[in-house]
């Protein structure tokens, strides 16, 4: 499934790699760990994937994680699925991806947080040596499972986490979940130790649930949104953001999927763009979307009103707020920026 139609470095900040693991690599490990699979062959599994990729919410959503980190508990499996992740990523021709995962949710065969973050980097680390062109940071994350009491020691863990494994292959944090459980300021402290510690942070929000939650996040001090489409509902937040220059994380088809945006064409992300906000598109869930980055494009240009200039603009934007160090991104902006002024002055 090599692609490469949009020739300019592919940037993608958001991307779970839970719901990335390469079809083949997930059915080979299912076999090795005798977990049962929806699917006899691979290629009824691949069948499997596409048709299942639709689903009636963000948290029906979240329950097709179940097979993915079934596959996930030991260091060896972590390993090579990052791996595996790494080398798909640089055949589709990425410049940059961050890959985030949350530690918490691979402890259930006796590992520990620090024990899967390391798995995770030896995996980014063979993968990277042999993908030398592709630059990926890790963003860990911690969860929003319920009430924010329930795992607030593990959440604050894998912010310390974060801190110490900071320029070691980690980028920054997150946090990921279920949305509308409780308020998403309840989940403060998890932000105010990540500003503390001057760790970067992104945040899921205003994806199912309304403006509010964009709002929360602004006011954690976040400079990136995981989603945050329905800041188009607000549009008293635009000047904040703007002024902020706080990044949009948009996956469309996702939103699609959980029902948070009714359609590619209804999509606000266009609107957004136009009002001077720093929108980046990313798939989400590459494998369990049953989507890639190229895909993304075409619904961007087919259906979204975007232009191809756009795109590459957009992709200047996620490599702007990558969290990867500047002088991995410098190369890459610059190439980003030439592209774009000639595709402009064309
Ligand atoms: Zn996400």
């Amino acid at each position: 499934m090599t692609e490469n139609r949009y020739p300019f470095p592919k940037v993608e900040l958001h991307l779970h790699l839970d719901g990335s693991i390469p079809p083949e690599t997930m059915f080979a490990l299912a076999e090795k760990e005798q977990i049962p699979l929806p699917a006899a062959t691979l290629e009824e599994f691949r069948t499997w994937l596409k048709v299942t990729s639709d689903c009636s919410s963000v948290n029906e959503y979240l329950e097709r994680f179940e097979l993915p980190l079934q596959l996930l508990q030991s260091r060896e499996n972590l390993t090579l699925v990052t791996e595996s992740l790494i080398d798909v990523l640089a055949a589709q021709g990425y410049g940059l991806a961050e890959i985030r995962f949350a530690p918490q949710l691979h402890l259930r065969r006796g590992l520990t947080q620090r024990d899967a973050v390391e798995a995770v980097l030896a995996g980014q680390e063979a993968g990277l040596k042999k993908n030398p062109s592709l630059k990926t940071g890790i963003l860990l994350c911690a969860m929003s499972i319920g009430p924010e009491t329930l795992n607030m020691a593990e959440n604050l863990e894998t912010v310390r986490l974060t801190k110490e494994y900071l320029g070691k292959g980690v980028v920054g944090c997150d946090l990921a979940g279920a949305e509308g459980i409780v308020p998403l300021r309840n989940f403060h402290p998890v932000f105010d130790l990540a500003r503390e510690l001057a760790v970067p942070f992104t945040c899921h929000a205003g994806d199912s649930q309304g403006p509010d939650t964009v709002l929360d996040a602004l006011d954690f001090g976040t400079k990136r949104i995981g989603h945050g489409h329905h800041l188009y509902d607000a549009p008293e937040l635009w000047p904040r953001v703007r002024e902020n220059g706080v990044t949009l994380e948009i996956c469309p088809t996702s939103n699609i999927q959980c029902k948070t945006q009714p359609s590619y064409a209804l999509h606000p992300a266009k609107k957004l763009f136009d009002a001077g906000i720093r929108v980046t598109i990313s798939t989400d869930n590459m494998v369990l979307a049953a989507v890639t980055l190229e895909e993304e494009y075409d619904h961007c240009i087919g259906e979204m009103g975007f232009a191809y200039s756009d795109l590459i603009r957009m992709n200047l934007y996620a490599a702007e707020a990558s969290f990867l160090p500047e002088e991995e991104k410098a190369g890459l902006i610059g190439r980003l920026q030439q592209q774009y002024q000639e595709e402009t002055n064309a």
